[in-house]
């Protein structure tokens, strides 16, 4: 793998308390330590070690899928070397690095770091429909004078050539600009009360229908779109989230085999007392077994 040289020391990182041979792996974890444009509350490029460590003290069923994680292969690649202070640098090595995962095969999870790194992916995965669970649309022109910022993610995702469209739920904060902007380009999107007063069938039913004609799918998983009485530990949190079985009885209705991989991103371990780690890792065990299920 040609990325090699821009992983961290040598020492072992393990996802989940197994790791498989990158040989044998479906999935390939890949942490990105970066939080150089997070505005509010710093402290994800904590949050690989910190979802890792809580994953080795979390049990291994999901009762969703009747899938048990040891039987989800999983190989933990380790930290990328970022470079804060240079965000466009850390993107393109994201980018080379999920590009190498991909072409090997296997599935990319990519563990944040705040939520700039997914543009790092988009430059990976191509041809793709963007499932964007956030309470922020990410469609800002520039923040704090600066383009390459989480708060402008998707709007730098948009503009790249060779993607599907992006779809986003859990929505609750934004301003009217956004909202022009959304509503003029026809974006869809739920916001979290579409999600928190309708039944979960309708929800799923709705971004099913945005699905149809989508021929891959990836999956981006801010954290702050939970409630914050879930996810504490998190860059923005805003409240009247969602909850977690929301979001993953929705991820459950909704992933089938043409999801190419997915990421998690802005916990910010300083803000957190131990339970949006747990639930980050939580998250990611039930997706890949959902992932896993899909592909039979
Ligand atoms: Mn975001
Ligand atoms: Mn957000």
């Amino acid at each position: 793998m040609k990325a090699e040289p821009f992983y961290v020391d040598g020492s072992t990182k393990m996802f989940g308390g197994f790791n498989r041979d990158f040989s044998g792996s479906e999935f390939v974890l890949i942490g990105v330590p970066f939080d150089g444009t997070s505005s509010y509350r710093p402290g994800s490029r904590f949050a690989p070690n910190a979802i890792r460590e809580a994953s080795s003290n979390i049990e291994t069923w999901s009762w969703r899928t009747g899938i048990d994680l040891e039987e989800v292969k999983i190989h933990d690649l380790g930290d990328l070397a970022v470079v804060h202070g240079d965000a466009s640098e850390t993107i393109r090595r994201v980018g080379e690095t999920v590009e190498d995962i991909v072409s090997a095969k296997k599935l990319p999870i990519v563990v944040g770091g705040e939520h700039l790194i997914s543009l790092g992916v988009s430059k990976a995965i191509k041809d793709v429909t963007i499932i964007s669970f956030d309470a922020h649309f990410d469609l800002r022109e520039e923040y704090l004078s600066n383009k390459l910022s989480h708060a402008c993610v998707m709007r730098r995702i948009s503009e790249q050539g060779g993607q599907g469209k992006i779809i986003f739920c859990g929505v609750r904060a934004t301003y009217r600009d956004e909202v022009n902007f959304v509503k003029e380009k026809r974006i869809p999107y739920l916001s979290a009360l579409d999600v928190l007063r309708n039944d979960v069938h309708q929800t799923s039913s709705w971004l099913r229908k945005n699905l149809e004609g989508a021929r891959r799918v990836y999956i981006s998983i801010d954290a702050d779109v939970l409630d914050p009485a879930y996810a504490p530990g998190i860059g923005n949190p805003e409240p009247e989230g969602i909850s977690p079985t929301h979001l993953l009885d929705l991820l459950n209705n909704v992933i089938d085999d043409r999801v190419v991989g997915f990421d998690l991103v802005e916990v910010s371990p300083p803000y957190d007392n131990g339970n949006t780690a747990a639930l980050a890792s939580k998250i990611i065990f039930e997706v890949s077994s959902m992932i896993k299920r899909a592909r039979g």
